[in-house]
């Protein structure tokens, strides 16, 4: 699992458009952008997804995370981003080396959020008490 795709983009075994990259992390576009400018920050150090990676690599993402976002967002003249990550194949992730996608966004008109549903108060308090009760 460790010999990931991005793994040999830091390796320059595989090509990419890298923008950015210090010890710690390396940003590059997605091959399969969503709109022209979309980037992914990638620890260097590996981790499958949120489940397993350590507190300093995900703040290493998330500081290369911030320091490129304005940069995405200027680049294609955009308003706003879309900070997104899938974690588990349940949720759509595909390459099993935790990463942070940076979407460019111009209009609210450009995308769609997942339908939202209705809870009573007791769905509400049923799921929070069972969420705090597996906080670790
Ligand atoms: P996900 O795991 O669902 O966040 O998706 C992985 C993302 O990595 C997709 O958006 C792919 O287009 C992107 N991707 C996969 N292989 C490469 C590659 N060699 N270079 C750049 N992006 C890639």
């Amino acid at each position: 699992m460790e010999d990931t795709i991005f793994m040999k983009i830091i390796r320059r075994e595989v090509p990419a458009h890298i923008v950015y990259e210090d010890d710690e992390t390396i940003a590059f576009l997605d091959a399969k952008p969503n709109v022209p400018g979309h980037t992914l920050v990638v620890p260097k150090k590996w981790a499958e997804n949120i489940f397993d990676v350590d507190d300093a690599t995900l703040a290493a993402i998330m500081r290369t995370v911030r320091k490129i976002a304005p940069a995405v967002r200027d680049a294609v003249g955009a308003h706003g981003v879309h900070i997104n990550s899938n974690h588990g194949a349940a949720a759509g992730q595909i390459v099993f080396h935790i990463h942070f996608h940076i979407i460019p966004r111009h209009d609210r008109s450009e995308f769609e959020f997942w339908p939202k549903r209705e809870y009573s108060h007791d769905e509400f308090a049923a799921i929070a008490e069972k969420i705090r009760a597996n906080i670790s």
